[in-house]
This record gives structure tokens, C-alpha cells and sequence, in this order.
């Protein structure tokens, strides 16, 4: 009980001390100054640790909305809007905003993971390698899927063994090259996108 009291007696004192009133009556500056308590004096601006700011491109969907990358370090700090590009004016989406959290998940995956048909385990792999196995077998499958003409005799120059689908971020311009070589260069009928602007 006497600690309560001690407590309460302080936060009082405490009170009345950081209280912008008594300051002003007692002749000090009627303004700012006297009106600023303790907390708000010692509050920092948000981003005064940050050493270096950088730009990037928001990766999560195709309007491509302009970001500020601040760091300390090396270490991403923050992330926002970047308010120099007409797209975004500034602002980010909810899931722009979380671009930090992403970016720093213990969870996000970086490296390439494989598991070979029947495995049950991912091996990790290298990216060249990746890539490559991904072009060669893509090549094969088109080799082996590939018709020139349908049964009738109509020429057709497709094949049904590969489909593509694309991501959000990809954007017009990206999705017109995928259409060309996938489409037009390698005969795939089946190509799709999750998002487009
Ligand atoms: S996900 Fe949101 S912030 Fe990111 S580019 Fe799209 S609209 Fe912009």
C-alpha cells in the first residue's frame, strides 16, 4: 500500500513537473518550449539512425510503386514510399508496406532448393544449376511434345507439354517478350498470367 501511494505521490509530482502550465505561469516561454513534456523532448525522429537511403521497386505486383530503402549498416531499416515517383506519390499498399518484414523474415527462402523426383528431401543446389536443368528441360519437352501438323494435315507448329505462368510483377513489357519467345519462338499454347495492368 505504502509503495502504491509512494508511486502514485511520484507520478503526481512527475505530472505536475512535465505539465506545461505551471511552466507557463511560472514565465517561461508561453509558446512551444514551456508546452513540450519530457516524452515529446526526448522522442528521435524516426529514421536518425538510418546512414544511407536507397531506391527500389516494390516486388510484389505489376503497378511497380516506387520505395525509399533506409539502412544502418548494411541492414534495411525501414521501408516507404518514395514520394518522387508519379506511380505512388509516396504511398505503398498494405503489401508494399510490408516490404521490410519480407525482405528480413527468417523464413524467406534464398537459396535454390531441389528435390529430385521420389525424393522426400530438398537438396539445395546451385542457381547456375538450376537454370540450366530448368533450359534443358524445357528443350527436351518441347523436342518430344512438339507438332508440326494436326492429323488432317493443318499445320499447327505448337506444343501441349509446357505451359508458363507468370507472376504478378511481371510487367506489359516483360509479358509481351514471355508471349513472343514462349509463344511465337517455342509453340507453347498455354501461357497465363496472375496479374496485369
Ligand atoms: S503491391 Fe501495392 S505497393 Fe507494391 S507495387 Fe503493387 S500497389 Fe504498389
Amino acid at each position: 500500500m505504502k509503495k502504491l501511494r509512494r508511486t502514485l505521490t511520484e507520478r503526481i509530482a512527475g505530472f505536475a513537473k512535465d505539465w506545461s502550465l505551471p511552466r507557463q505561469l511560472a514565465g517561461q516561454s508561453p509558446y512551444a518550449e514551456a508546452a513540450q513534456s519530457t516524452l515529446s523532448k526526448n522522442l528521435r525522429p524516426r529514421l536518425e539512425e538510418a546512414d544511407t537511403v536507397g531506391t527500389s521497386i516494390c516486388p510484389f505486383c505489376a503497378v511497380g510503386c516506387a520505395q525509399l530503402v533506409y539502412a544502418k549498416n548494411g541492414r534495411p531499416l525501414h521501408i516507404e514510399g518514395d514520394p518522387r515517383s508519379p506511380v505512388n506519390q509516396g504511398t505503398l499498399c498494405p503489401k508494399g508496406a510490408s516490404t521490410l518484414g519480407v525482405l528480413l523474415s527468417p523464413q524467406r527462402i534464398n537459396k535454390v532448393l531441389y528435390r529430385a523426383p521420389h525424393a522426400t528431401e530438398w537438396d539445395e543446389r546451385p542457381l547456375d544449376w538450376a537454370m540450366e536443368r530448368i533450359a534443358q528441360l524445357t528443350k527436351q519437352t518441347r523436342d518430344d511434345t512438339f507438332v508440326e501438323r494436326l492429323p488432317d494435315g493443318r499445320t499447327v507448329n505448337h506444343t501441349l507439354g509446357i505451359g508458363s505462368l507468370g507472376g504478378a510483377t511481371l510487367d506489359n513489357e516483360e509479358n509481351y517478350l514471355i508471349k513472343k519467345l514462349f509463344g511465337g519462338g517455342l509453340g507453347m499454347l498455354t501461357i497465363e498470367n496472375q496479374a496485369r495492368i
